[in-house]
């Protein structure tokens, strides 16, 4: 195993997809060792030896205690500040990026609009929590907006889903959606930052779900009917899984 070769890797546990940093440690016949960092990251120690096969299904042995210490992890960096919200600031909408620009004036509402390559953030003064509050409201009602309209016109389009199925929007650290066996879907409103295309392969991958609950080959022969395209969107999408997770 060289540092080169699996500098960064990512398996998928069901839905959840966890990657992880290969740190070879200097002696060999050692064990693999695997740590949380504060911010989620996945640190995984391992013999310079070992296999990356070894290495995976050492991690996937310990799949859901992982998969906990990330979620834990990541709602706690969450409540840190991460942004400065000051103009020039980039923000990602439908897959496009959006340069943040603050407008302070006191005779308009506060609200943040997108228009040209701008999401322009009104405010009556320049603090940076009422900027934030704004982009967040924003981000939230778009989410809300977009989703329940794409879930919608899937819901029409394919034949085996009788009625727009319930929707929860719920920030979620390291899955997109998915589907409760009552017929639930719940969605990530970090979505909303995603391609369009990311966005209608995650819901139809959960609105197959409603015909199939598990992904055997009858779920996949159903995804591909009508995403052909969809291991192109899915790499896409987990390659920008990282930076939209970390992006709040
Ligand atoms: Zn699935």
């Amino acid at each position: 195993m060289t540092k080169r070769d699996i500098a960064a890797v990512r398996l998928h546990y069901g839905d959840t997809i966890i990657s992880f940093h290969c740190r070879p440690t200097a002696q060999s016949g050692t064990r693999v060792r695997i740590h949380v960092e504060p911010d989620g990251r996945v640190i995984v120690d391992a013999p310079p030896d070992a296999e990356l096969q070894a290495i995976k299904r050492a991690v996937r042995r310990r799949a859901a205690w992982v998969h906990q210490q990330v979620e834990a992890a990541r709602s706690r960096w969450a409540a840190l500040p991460s942004k400065d919200w000051v103009s020039g600031e980039a923000q990602r909408y439908l897959g496009r990026r959006y340069v943040l620009k603050i407008v302070v004036d006191p005779t308009q509402a506060e609200r943040a609009v997108v228009s040209g390559g701008y999401l322009r953030v009104f405010v009556h003064r320049r603090e940076r929590d009422t900027v934030q509050r704004l982009v967040r409201a924003w981000y939230r009602a778009r989410a809300e907006e977009w989703l329940t309209r794409r879930v919608t016109d899937w819901s029409t389009a394919l034949p085996w889903v009788r009625q727009v199925p319930p929707i929860t929007l719920r920030p979620m650290s390291s899955r997109w959606g998915s589907c409760s066996p009552r017929g639930r879907l719940t969605l990530n409103p970090l979505l909303i930052r995603a391609p369009r295309e990311a966005v209608d392969y995650v819901i139809v991958h959960e609105l197959c779900h409603l015909k199939h609950h598990d992904h055997g080959a009858a779920f996949y022969k159903l995804l591909d009917r009508y995403v052909r395209d969809w291991r192109r969107i899915k790499t896409q999408l987990d390659d920008l899984a990282e930076a939209l997770f970390a992006e709040r």
